[in-house]
């Protein structure tokens, strides 16, 4: 199989046949002239296809050995679509406990309104999933590492569970993307893409995908965006390609730079727990050697990512103080661009996930996901070290006045 530095540069892409540019045009057309009635028209209308667009969904495609992808105008648009596709009213969804908020609201807010009910559960347990199944269940939806807390879902179980039930299984596989992880390898049917995340890259767009061996699947796919309008645009789907071409040394080098930042984190006394796949001391450290199969060249070891989840003895207090004024590691909702961003889940990407949910799977006041960029290592302890130098001045401080009163 060619590798995935080569299809990253080249899979789907071929020079622009009427000009020959290497670089595929930014087709920026609303409609496009037929020939006849007769309906030979690749291309009609840009809410239902458009060639720029086809070239990121030849390129997707292509890395996972799949027809091509199906891409859309954010990540959201895309699980809105999947979902919206192969939902009934009176059908049943099983999803992972620990989610992307977005996707929970999705369920939660949208689908529950049109009878669509749905059950979240610990994914990274098969029996709760198996136990979970129900005879109007159609399908099941994973995300591998969970978003915020990393925590795994085996693949391959799932799978299992999902074919012996007769329904597709959904991987988001945002966070590692076919780098790392091969959810149509492992029995996934779908992988789920928010494109704006590692694919791109640079924190220029927002974009999302699905990939899928199934072609009646990804057909159905097709006529439900054409019809509800949720279509990746041509400038879009542009730049994502520009950002594909170095997805395989990118993720490469910000995992290497994750694993050593980790490991710095645990070390540190302001820090209660880190949780990374590639720590030792991560509690499903044999299912991430096992699942994280990408091997890029020059990776000397199996990647576990890029994000980091950590906790900091001092509580929310704490995070405000570490998370102003940091040098390089910057303040912000997004994650797997080559800048270096943390976010408190709590207040900003999971605020409207419901607290007990919150509190069930972990993620806690202290919690901060750190997205592991690509500046150099050493700076970013530099920076660490002194947001958590400012962690530690409020946590004395609090504890002076605690004592104090007492
Ligand atoms: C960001 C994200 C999404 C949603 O993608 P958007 O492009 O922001 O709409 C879905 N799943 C995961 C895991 C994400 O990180």
């Amino acid at each position: 199989m060619t590798s995935i530095e080569t299809l990253s540069i080249h899979g789907g892409r071929t020079p622009d046949p009427t000009t020959g540019a290497i670089v595929p045009p930014i087709c920026q057309s609303t409609t496009y002239a037929q020939r006849g009635l007769d309906g030979d028209a690749v291309h009609t209308y840009s809410r239902a296809s458009n060639p720029t667009v086809s070239v990121l969904e030849d390129a997707l495609g292509a890395l996972e050995e799949a027809p091509p992808a199906v891409c859309f105008g954010t990540g959201m648009a895309a699980i809105t679509t999947l979902l919206l596709s192969e939902s009934n009213a009176g059908d049943h969804g099983i999803l992972s406990d620990v989610l992307y908020g977005g996707s929970v609201r999705l369920v939660r807010e949208v689908l529950a309104r049109f009878g669509v009910d749905a059950t979240f559960v610990d994914t990274s347990d098969p029996a709760a999933v198996e136990q979970a199944v129900r005879p109007t269940t159609r399908w099941i939806f994973i995300e591998t590492p969970a978003n915020p807390t990393l925590k795994l879902t085996d693949v391959e179980a799932i799978a299992r569970i999902a074919s012996r039930a007769g329904v597709p299984l959904f991987v988001d596989n945002t966070f590692l993307t076919p780098v790392i992880l091969r959810p149509l390898d492992l029995g996934g049917t779908v992988s789920v893409y928010s494109t704006t995340k590692y694919i791109d890259g640079h924190n220029a767009t927002v974009g999302g995908a699905l990939v899928s061996r199934d072609e009646a699947l990804l057909e159905r796919l097709q006529r439900v965006r054409k019809t509800v309008g949720s279509i990746q645009s041509p400038q879009n789907a542009w730049l994502t390609l520009q950002g594909l071409k170095t997805l395989p040394l990118r993720l490469k080098t910000q995992c290497e730079n994750a694993a050593v930042i980790a490991r710095w984190l645990e070390a540190h006394p302001e820090v209660a727990r880190v949780a990374y796949p590639g720590l030792e001391s991560f509690p499903q450290y044999a299912l991430a050697a096992k699942q994280h199969t990408g091997r890029p060249r020059g990776a000397e070891a199996a990647l576990h990512g890029a994000l980091i989840a950590f906790t900091l003895r001092g509580g929310l207090a704490a995070v405000r103080a570490a998370l102003r004024d940091c040098e390089w590691i910057t303040l912000a909702e997004n994650l797997g661009s080559v800048e270096s961003l943390a976010t408190h889940p709590v207040t900003m990407t999971h605020g409207d996930v419901p607290r007990e949910q919150r509190e069930r799977a972990g993620i806690d006041d202290g919690l901060v996901r750190l997205s592991v960029g690509l500046e150099n290592p050493a700076d970013l302890i530099a920076d660490l070290d002194r947001a958590l130098e400012r962690a530690a001045a409020v946590r004395e401080g609090g504890r002076r006045e605690s004592l104090a009163i007492s």
